[in-house]
């Protein structure tokens, strides 16, 4: 995935809210699920090819900025509460599809 491995992202994301501290790190956090939220809805707004293919890269440095700060989101929340939520989460999809596979047997 990164060459920065995960144990070196780790420490740079220590040092990073020990320099910044929480507080800042947190509005780091909203501001970029903001810009990301902001790339997507000019996703779709009509335009010429160079400014869709300019949208599609700007989401996608977007998704890149969340995810930095979403791992170190995991630095200055419950990391474990995070990570527990998280998959029931993804088990309740998984469910979710499981209904819909099955009640589209039974359509089909
Ligand atoms: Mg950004």
């Amino acid at each position: 995935m990164s060459d920065l491995k995960l144990i070196d992202r780790k420490s740079l994301y220590r040092r990073a809210i020990k320099q910044w501290g929480r507080q800042s790190q947190i509005e780091m956090i909203k501001e970029e699920c903001i810009e990301l939220a902001l790339a997507l809805q000019k996703l779709n707004r009509v335009g010429g090819r160079a400014l869709s293919v300019e949208r599609y890269h700007a989401v996608i440095d977007e998704i890149a900025d969340v995810e930095i700060m979403i791992e170190q989101a995991h630095h200055l929340f419950d990391s474990d509460k995070i990570q527990e939520v998280k998959e029931y989460k993804i088990k309740r999809l998984q469910a979710r599809l499981e209904v819909c596979k099955e009640s589209d047997k039974e359509e089909g």
